[in-house]
């Protein structure tokens, strides 16, 4: 069979030489081992980076044909990165693995995602052992995250980010996909065919920081809880529902409150429900802003990312 490796590639000049070497290795003793064909292949996708990453590709892609290079003209975000590596793996592979370009993920899995694709599966989620190297506040938001997305009603793969294998048919079905706000760990599982898990584990990031700056991580949880579910509409329209009781009382109180005479001591009352329906609005007007913005950008039908070369033989 032939293997495409997905790796995104965002500023990585500080890992990328180590990850490439490291990978081609890997290539190479599954090769040795006869699980895949030399047409096997490692595709980097240059994230519009603005370090050197773009020179390394270029000049690992000339020492070793088994490299291809996608750059972006500009950073579209890791998620169309992935996606541009799957498009571009669709029709010329049997199937694609995506990796992180800090190969924090291990790499010896890879083995694994083969069984289970010879055993019939088309996609293979990674899913992670512990998050042990993820610091406090990681751990926390991700954990939150996670939990939201299930009471919204979206089916994702706990602890799954995008280390997975998808078949030819999978990344096909997937070039079907036109939406524009792209959450891929809430998007394959719709996919259907069968579908395996496998275990591993998470290791530091070995050089360089993480590309994944606190505005680039609610952006991604944004995009995974509104592109899709409606769940949060509902959820204003229940709390206004509730808020109209918790006023029904405040009023009887006040009431009360009038006909005994102490009509100052209402007055904390009413600041409080002022405040209280203040910030109410704001999240009604919030969420109804979110999804109206969605339909604006899915209604441009603007291009998911844009390719300046590609380097592939
Ligand atoms: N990445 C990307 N575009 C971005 C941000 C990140 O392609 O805008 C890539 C990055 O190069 C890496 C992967 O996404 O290959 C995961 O990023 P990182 O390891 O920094 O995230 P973390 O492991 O901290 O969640
Ligand atoms: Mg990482």
């Amino acid at each position: 069979m032939i293997l495409y490796l997905v790796v995104p590639c965002y500023n990585e000049e500080e890992v990328l030489e180590t990850s490439a070497e490291t990978l081609l290795a890997k290539l190479d003793r599954l090769q040795a081992a006869g699980r895949i064909e030399e047409e096997s292949r490692i595709v980097l996708v240059n994230d519009g980076s603005s370090d050197r990453t773009a020179q390394i590709m270029s000049r690992l892609h000339e020492q070793n044909p088994r490299i291809s290079c996608i750059h972006f003209s500009a950073n579209f975000g890791h998620q169309n990165a992935v996606l541009a590596g799957y498009h571009f793996a669709a029709d010329k592979c049997d199937a694609a693995i995506s990796i992180d370009a800090d190969l924090q993920q291990d790499i010896e899995a890879i083995d694994l995602f083969l069984d289970e694709y010879e055993k019939g599966a088309d996609v293979v989620y990674g899913v992670r052992n512990s998050r042990d190297t993820d610091g406090f506040f990681k751990k926390a938001t991700s954990q939150i995250f996670y939990q939201l997305m299930e009471w919204f009603g979206t089916k994702t793969i706990p602890n799954h980010a995008d280390y997975r294998l998808l078949s030819r048919r999978a990344l096909q079905a997937l070039s079907e996909y036109g939406e524009g706000n792209i959450y891929l760990r809430g998007l394959i599982p719709t996919l259907g065919f069968p579908s395996a898990i496998v275990h591993f584990d998470v290791k530091d990031r070995t050089a360089g920081s993480s590309k994944y700056t606190l505005s680039k991580m609610l952006r991604l949880a944004a995009d995974g809880i509104t592109s899709f579910s409606i769940a949060p509409i509902h959820f204003v329209f229940m709390m206004g529902i509730l808020i109209l009781l918790v006023s029904l009382i405040v009023m009887l109180v006040t009431l009360i409150d009038w006909i005994r005479g102490n009509v100052v001591s209402g007055w904390t009352t009413i600041v409080l429900s002022v405040w209280a329906l203040g910030a109410m609005q704001l999240i009604a007007i919030g969420i109804v802003g979110e999804y109206i913005g969605k339909n604006y950008i899915e209604t441009k039908k603007r291009p998911r990312y844009l390719i300046e070369s590609v380097e592939h033989k």
